[in-house]
């Protein structure tokens, strides 16, 4: 009775007090805030000792699970020595050493830090933009987006991001860009081939780079899966082709790999599976393995040396208070340590198909179509679902004890990565007891 009480209190000082994000604050009048007391693995507690499993990896951020011990060592043996020191003009190891191995990684350079993934998105705009400018294209200031895209909600990543919940609100301050159709097959007309349709979006592109060229600074591109508009998933070959059609337009080519990053589609990054390289590449969310917030870009040398002058003006004069935090950087270390030590590609791509088999009893669900996985992402879209079909669900999930967070009607999975079988089979359970409360009128 007494927890109860204090949580209560708690719940009721959190309205007070908090703002929460991506809420209408006024529905916590009946949905209330979940008081979360601990994590371990990829259990979350909460005051009352209720367990949920945490199917979105707090928000895509978690890939070893809660309470790691290798990435708290790592932060707790960094407090030791420098916590945190400002980035211009000093430098420190674990930024060096970070930046070398991310380098090594993507096949780019000079990492550039920022904080939450908004940041990067914002710090590879301006970089796009004025690389053009520093040698002598001003007027290529523009951005080319997929439809469906989302790429943070800082007022530049807006500009390129469609979801209008997001953004309308928002629409004077947000500049307009060209938006281009999306390589989710699921949109695709009735008597077309999902590669119709893949052609089809590529001549979109085409189209606009090919009208507006002198104007356009950048692609910018979430690889392989558009998260936020619900996990659509497309095919490689259209980053392939988009990438020959930048260099044939003369337009860099930004890969947004906040999500996507870190193994999440089965390759360490996206863009490995279609071959291509781009020309800045934003990363965050999992690297630091969901401890700190850390985000950061990097780009050619092509795009560096454009910077590289004697004039201050041509230098990229942008900064964030906490760029390169020390401890932000030793978990992202440590997190990097783990992919090696626990070969973790290879054991994702292996565990996948096993949880592919746990999962066979939701996909074959009747009201469950589009059924789709990319790595350790899964998703389905409920078919005839009823209104507030998300929000129900939440709740019906949080029942049955898995964070699920549905958007519209599609509902999707991404577990931290060392989720295992007899967990899957909790997880596919509980989505689909949560998934027949949701269904009933
Ligand atoms: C989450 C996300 C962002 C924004 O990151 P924040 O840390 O939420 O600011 C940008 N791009 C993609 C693809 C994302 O999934």
């Amino acid at each position: 009775m007494k927890t109860t009480n204090t949580n209560q209190s708690l719940l009721a000082r959190s309205m007070a007090a908090v703002w929460h994000p991506c809420t209408q604050m006024k529905r916590h009048e009946t949905l209330p805030l979940v008081p979360i007391a601990r994590a371990d693995g990829i259990w979350l507690t909460d005051c009352n000792g209720r367990r949920f499993i945490d199917g979105v990896s707090s928000w895509w951020v978690n890939l070893f699970g809660h309470n790691e011990p290798r990435i708290k060592a790592a932060i707790s043996t960094q407090m030791n020595s420098l916590e945190h020191v400002m980035l211009a003009g000093f430098t420190h190891e674990p930024v060096v050493h970070l930046s070398e191995q991310l380098g090594e990684l993507t096949g780019l350079g000079h990492a550039f830090y920022g904080s939450d993934g908004a940041s990067a998105t914002e710090i590879a705009l301006k970089m796009a933009a004025h690389f053009w400018l520093n040698i002598g294209l001003p007027e290529k200031n523009r951005f080319v987006y997929l439809a469906d895209s989302y790429h943070g909600e800082t007022a530049g990543a807006l500009s390129v991001t469609d979801v209008p919940i997001f953004r309308t609100a928002y629409a004077p301050l947000v500049r307009e860009n060209f938006s281009v159709l999306s390589p989710d097959p699921r949109l695709a007309a009735e008597e077309e081939t999902a590669e119709q349709y893949t052609a089809r979006a590529l001549a979109d592109l085409e189209r606009v780079l090919q009208n507006h060229a002198d104007e356009i600074a950048a692609l910018i591109i979430e690889p392989l899966v558009q998260g936020a508009v619900g996990m659509a998933m497309y095919d490689p070959v259209y980053l392939t082709q988009a990438r020959i059609l930048c260099d044939k337009y003369q337009v860099l080519l930004i890969a947004d790999e906040i999500a996507v990053g870190f193994g999440r589609t089965g390759s360490m990054f996206a863009c490995e599976q279609a071959a291509i390289k781009p020309d800045l590449i934003c990363l965050s969310k999992g690297i630091t393995g969901g401890y700190l917030p850390l985000a950061v870009v990097l780009c050619t040398d092509v795009i560096y040396q454009a910077f590289y002058a004697d004039d201050t003006a041509k230098a990229f004069l942008h900064s964030h208070s906490y760029t390169g935090n020390a401890l932000a950087c030793a978990a992202a270390l440590a997190t990097l340590q783990i992919f090696r030590d626990d070969d973790v590609i290879v054991q994702n791509r292996i565990k996948a198909a096993a949880m592919n088999q746990v999962f066979a009893p939701l996909k074959a669900h009747p009201r469950v179509q589009h059924w789709r996985q990319r790595g350790m992402i899964w998703a389905f879209d409920v078919v005839d679902a009823p209104p507030g079909f998300a929000q129900k669900y939440f709740q019906n999930a949080l029942n049955a004890g898995v964070l699920l967070r549905p958007v519209g009607n599609t509902v999707y999975f991404m577990p931290p990565y060392i989720i295992d079988l007899a967990q899957t089979e909790q997880l596919t359970s509980a989505a689909l007891l949560a998934l027949e409360a949701s269904l009933q009128a």
